[in-house]
């Protein structure tokens, strides 16, 4: 179960990293508790059709918050080179 758990973990903080989607309805979300539309800390200039986000998850039981990961998200804008 424990070995489980870490390899969750570890997946979270890979997509953490990674980037998740930035919808216009949601925002981010966390990869771990789920929580939706999370406070952004930073926000990047658009660069082509996509958009850069750090955010902290406010979550008070989950993990990515308590470890201190911060979540990117990429937005991108389908319409932006058309
Ligand atoms: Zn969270």
């Amino acid at each position: 179960m424990a070995i489980i758990k870490e390899d969750l973990l570890a997946r979270a903080k890979e997509i953490s990293q990674a980037g998740v989607d930035y919808t216009p309805r949601y925002g981010a979300i966390c990869p771990w508790c789920g929580t939706k539309k999370l406070p952004v800390a930073r926000t990047m200039s658009w660069d082509g059709s996509t958009r850069v986000r750090y955010h902290k998850c406010p979550g008070k039981s989950c993990i990515i918050s308590k470890l201190g990961i911060g979540i990117k998200s990429i937005e991108e804008d389908y319409y932006a080179n058309k």
